[in-house]
Order: C-alpha cells, then sequence, then structure tokens
C-alpha cells in the first residue's frame, strides 16, 4: 500500500472507530488491572503490618513478665529462627542513646529512620514505613513501637515474599494485555466497525448502481433500525419522488413533443399545398389565415410553458389586499359572453365584506382558467356556480359546472402538463391551463383540488391559508 492509501485508510471512520474501540478497551483492562493490582500491594502491607503488631503485644507481654532481658531473649530468638520473615529488632535504651541490634546478615546496613524514632519516643504511637533493604534489592517493612517509657523497638521484616508474587503479578497482567487483551479488543473492534459501516458501504452501492443508471435499486431497511436506517428510509423516500419526478418529466416531454408534433405537420401540410399550385390572392390570404392561426395557437402553448416556468421559480412580490367579491366579480365578467354564447349561467355566491392578499393579476389567471374549462366542458343550458366559504385557517374558492365531468382514472392526470382527458381531445386547449393555475395557486401557498361525478358535475376547489388573510 503507498503512503497516500495508508493515510486514506487512517481517515477512514472504520479505521477510527476500530482504533479507539481498542485504546479504550484496553485502557479500561490496564486501569483495571493497576486497581486490582494496589489492593493486592495494599493487602501484603496490611497483614505484614498485623505481623508486627502482634510481635509487638507479645515483646510488651515479655516485659510485663520478664523485664527488659525477657525482651532480648524474645527478639534473639525471633531473629535466630525466623527464617522467610528474616526479622530484624533493634532495642533503643535510654531515650535513644543506647541500642541493641539483632539481625541476619540481610539487616546489616540498616539504621533507624530519625523522624519516625523521634515521633515514637515523644508520641509512643507506632510508626511505620517500607524501605528498600540498604544493599540489597528486597523490599522490607519497618515499624518503630514503644515497649515501655524506657524501650523502644525498631522491627524489620522482609517483604520479599510478597515482593515476588506482585512481580509475577503484574507480569502476568502484562501477558494477559499483551496476549489475550490487546487481539481481542483488536478484534471485537475491527468486527464492530465492520458491522457498523456495512449498511453504509450497501448505501455506497445502491448509489453506484443509481449512478450508473439503475434507478430502481433500493436499500434494504434492516428489520433493528439503527441511524442508517433512517437514512436508508430518506434516501428510498428521495428515489422514490426523484424516479416519479422523472417518469412525470419524461411524460411531460413526450406530450410537447407530441403536442408539437401534430400542429407543425398541419402547418408543413397547408404551406406544402399552397406552394404546390399557383393560387388566387384570396386562396393565399385564406391559407396565411389558417397558418396564423396555427402559429397563434403555438405561441401560446409556448408562453403557457414559460409562464408555468417562471411562476414555480418566483416569489410573488406584488400580493395585495382586495375584495374577494369584487375580485370574483371582475373575473367573471371577462367570460360572460363566452358563457353567453353557450347559453350557461355564472352565478357568485360570495360574502361582500372578504378581504385577502393575493397577486390579482396572477390569480385571475388562474380562475380564469378554471372559468374557462367550466365553460368548455358543460353542456349548453347549465349554470356555473363560483363560491366562496371559510374556515377559522383557510378560504376556499369552488368553481362548480354541470357538465361531461371527469372519469376516475383521469382525474389524478389533469393536473399533468399537457394531459387532456380523451373525451376533451376534441375541444380547442392545449392541457397546460390547469399546471398553469395549480403553479399560481402553490405560489400563493394554497392547493387546487377536484372532485367529479362523471356526466354529471365537477367542482374545483381552491383553497388559499388565511395566515395574513382576514
Ligand atoms: P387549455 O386550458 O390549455 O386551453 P385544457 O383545458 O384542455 O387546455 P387544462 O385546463 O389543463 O387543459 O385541463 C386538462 C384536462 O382536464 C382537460 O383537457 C379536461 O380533460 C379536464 N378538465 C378540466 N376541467 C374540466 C371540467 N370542468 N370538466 C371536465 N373536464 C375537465
Ligand atoms: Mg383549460
Amino acid at each position: 500500500m503507498s503512503l497516500k492509501s495508508w493515510n486514506k485508510f487512517f481517515y477512514t471512520i472504520s479505521f477510527r472507530l476500530f482504533f479507539w474501540y481498542a485504546v479504550i478497551f484496553s485502557t479500561s483492562c490496564l486501569l483495571l488491572f493497576a486497581v486490582i493490582y494496589q489492593q493486592m500491594k495494599q493487602q501484603s502491607i496490611h497483614n505484614v503490618d498485623e505481623a508486627m503488631l502482634e510481635t509487638v503485644r507479645e515483646l510488651k507481654g515479655m516485659f510485663k513478665s520478664a523485664g527488659i532481658k525477657g525482651v532480648i531473649n524474645h527478639v534473639q530468638l525471633e531473629s535466630e529462627i525466623s527464617q522467610q520473615r528474616k526479622k530484624f529488632f533493634r532495642l533503643f535504651f535510654n531515650n535513644g542513646k543506647e541500642s541493641q541490634t539483632f539481625a541476619p546478615s540481610l539487616w546489616q546496613a540498616l539504621t533507624a529512620n530519625e523522624t519516625l524514632l523521634n515521633n515514637t519516643w515523644e508520641n509512643g504511637q507506632s510508626e511505620f514505613e517500607t524501605i528498600q533493604i540498604p544493599q540489597h534489592r528486597s523490599m522490607g517493612r519497618i515499624t518503630y513501637a514503644k515497649i515501655n517509657k524506657d524501650l523502644v523497638v525498631q522491627m524489620g521484616f522482609s517483604m520479599s515474599q510478597e515482593w515476588r508474587m506482585l512481580r509475577r503479578a503484574r507480569q502476568m497482567f502484562i501477558e494477559i494485555l499483551l496476549i489475550i487483551v490487546l487481539p481481542l479488543a483488536t478484534f471485537i473492534g475491527w468486527l464492530m466497525a465492520r458491522h457498523a459501516m456495512r449498511e453504509v458501504k450497501q448505501l455506497d452501492a445502491v448509489a453506484v448502481a443509481i449512478a450508473e443508471g439503475n434507478l430502481k435499486q433500493r436499500m434494504s431497511i434492516s428489520a433493528h433500525p439503527t441511524e442508517i436506517s433512517q437514512l436508508s428510509i430518506t434516501f428510498n423516500t428521495m428515489m422514490d419522488r426523484l424516479q416519479l419526478l422523472m417518469t412525470e418529466e419524461k411524460e411531460v416531454t413526450d406530450n410537447i413533443a407530441h403536442d408539437l408534433r401534430s400542429p407543425l405537420t398541419r402547418l408543413k401540410g397547408e404551406v406544402e399545398v399552397t406552394l404546390s399550385s399557383p393560387r388566387s390572392d384570396d386562396e393565399y390570404r385564406h391559407n396565411l389565415e389558417s397558418v396564423l392561426e396555427e402559429v397563434n395557437m403555438l405561441q401560446s402553448m409556448i408562453d403557457n410553458i414559460l409562464d408555468i416556468s417562471s411562476v414555480e421559480s418566483a416569489v410573488l412580490t406584488n400580493q395585495k389586499t382586495i375584495n374577494l367579491n369584487e375580485f370574483l366579480a371582475t373575473c367573471i365578467d371577462i367570460f360572460s359572453f363566452a358563457a353567453e354564447d353557450r347559453q350557461l349561467t355564472i352565478k357568485l355566491k360570495c360574502p361582500t365584506n372578504i378581504s385577502v392578499i393575493l397577486a390579482p393579476m396572477y390569480m385571475r389567471r388562474a380562475i380564469a382558467n378554471l372559468l374557462d374549462n367550466a365553460i368548455k366542458y358543460s353542456s349548453s343550458g347549465n349554470d356555473i356556480i363560483v363560491s366562496v366559504s371559510q374556515t377559522a385557517q383557510a378560504l376556499m374558492i369552488t368553481v362548480k359546472d354541470h357538465g361531461i365531468g371527469i372519469a376516475p382514472h383521469d382525474i389524478d392526470k389533469i393536473f399533468q402538463r399537457f394531459y387532456r382527458a380523451e373525451s376533451c381531445r376534441s375541444t380547442p386547449g392545449t392541457g397546460l391551463g390547469l399546471a398553469l393555475a395549480t403553479a399560481i395557486i402553490k405560489s400563493h401557498a394554497g392547493t387546487l383540488s377536484v372532485t367529479s361525478t362523471p356526466g354529471k358535475s365537477t367542482t374545483f376547489t381552491i383553497t388559499l391559508p388565511k395566515k395574513g388573510n382576514e
């Protein structure tokens, strides 16, 4: 592996997870061992101290029963027979001015700790210290105890046995750490990192597959939810949405191509027929007029597409407070001739006191399209009713006609650009009106919905939030 690859490896989440797990696990074990070791050491010292205090009690008893001589005999015997402990005794008389030592060879170089000795003379309290026996590697425990007001004993017990045991324990801990703990921590850390990163790797594989064009790939969601599962769910939802958008986008493109092709074919046909033989001025005029009609239709279609895009991406700044009743009356007015032509009556049912904040220029186009549809897809002699109702949170404007209605399989699709129900294709239109109306209403934070009974009636409802609206 090159230096760069190593560098990359050290920065991976897997490595960091695994590394920190191993470090924390090993450090915890080390600390645990340290605590146990300390306990063992304390216990050993405590045991030796107990034994020393016992000897002090014996010496005091001896002093009481046999005087100083008894004590001397006792310590002499003790220092001679003590095999493992290699006991050391030094008796101080006469306020420390005279002393007598009973010591196996181990302790030859031992002197007295003047501070502790003085403490004992003055306070009568037993003092303890742990030392390395001079000129030897062994450790020893020393006590200074007052037997009588004229007699203090300095006593030394070798602790080489305990220290050997502690050294062995220390070695054993290090061996356990190196042979068992470290490899185990490394292995468990590696397993954990692998497990934690498994879903991330899967997510990566799915993303690569999607990038290569397989849009149907999705993350599998594990039965035991983790943070990554939540990410996977979000990822899948995002991909569903993207796929839907792309399908819709494709449908729109197909529809545009289809809807542009028909008028262009007609245009081409008309121009070719016109050019195929010499014609009179009237014939030329007539043909050019129908070419102009087709061009106008194409232009309005392209204008509508551009309008939808601009409304979808723009923030409506020119909003103002208007009286809803007056606003709707003007919208209806524009369509009164078209309605009359088809013997339709447009009725308005709106309280006169409702004010609303909106961009009138845009909203007029949305309502105009609903009215245009209601007129286009109604049978003659019926009513079209525009009514307004409100709740505490919203304002509803409905446009109801008694026309051909919308089949259930068309109802979800009519808001898509260029979609036109089969039954309506003979009526002129581009299939963009509702898409534009939806974009306008959405930019007012509202919604456009529809209910319909085929052959009977259709009701479009604009719902606008009341926030900021009176
Ligand atoms: P354009 O509005 O661009 O002139 P259009 O009216 O066909 O054309 P939309 O207003 O988007 O386009 O309507 C889409 C389709 O929804 C219509 O073609 C029609 O099939 C159906 N539709 C809309 N309004 C009604 C209605 N009031 N009654 C029955 N069908 C309707
Ligand atoms: Mg329309």
